[in-house]
């Protein structure tokens, strides 16, 4: 019998939602709350453009504090989508954590393995689009996010958007950081470069 070839897995970034594409504004509990960067669509069209899988990654522990339902994180979903669609700009996939390990709300109350930095919707990514963790990326303005990309193998970015600039300075000992940069775009940019050195590196050079 012939043995069927594996399906090609994709480079995928990872993006983190509250202050790294939206404005952070605490507890998002309205879609009417959404703000974009004014950069955000343009970046992400980039990384579509240039084959990535691009996967939102958040935690939303208020599903879990009793702030808000997952019908409304489904709903300001739904209006990022329409909003990012509007310039031409799509995400492959929206996920989130609804846990919190203090969380009172049945069924969401404690430990689960998707609240970043544990690997959870990173491995979802794997089995629902094909995703290579190792040629991947993730993009935040938390530490946390940057250690997602150190659990799966893959390469973190930490932007001064959002908490960012705060979290620059107290920085854990043992994380292990791709570049710090102002915004998304410019982590857009670093991600490019890299990815096209790799590109690049892999194809037999002409002459
Ligand atoms: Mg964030
Ligand atoms: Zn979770």
């Amino acid at each position: 019998m012939t043995q069927m070839p594996l399906p090609p897995a994709h480079p995928a970034v990872f993006l983190d939602r509250d202050g790294t594409i939206i404005e952070e504004v605490g507890y998002l509990d309205r879609p009417e709350r959404v703000t974009l960067y004014p950069y955000s669509i343009a970046a992400i069209r980039a990384l579509n453009r240039a084959g990535f899988r691009v996967v939102l990654v958040t935690n939303q522990s208020g599903i879990a504090r009793g702030f808000f339902d997952e019908a409304t994180v489904k709903a300001v979903h739904g209006h990022l989508a329409h909003l990012l669609g509007a310039g031409g700009a799509h995400l492959d996939a929206y996920y989130y954590c609804p846990h919190h390990p203090d969380g009172h709300v049945a069924p969401y109350g404690g430990r689960c393995d998707c609240r970043k930095p544990a690997r959870g919707l990173v491995d979802r990514a794997v089995r629902e689009l094909a995703v290579d963790p190792a040629r991947s990326f993730t993009v935040g303005d938390r530490w946390l996010d940057v250690q997602l990309a150190q659990t799966v193998g893959g390469r973190g970015i930490l932007v001064r958007t959002g908490y960012g600039a705060l979290e620059e300075r107290r920085r854990p000992a043992d994380v292990i950081v791709d570049a710090v940069v102002n915004n998304l775009v410019e982590a857009v940019g670093h991600i490019l470069s890299a990815h096209d050195r790799a590109v690049a590196g892999a194809t037999p050079a002409r002459s």
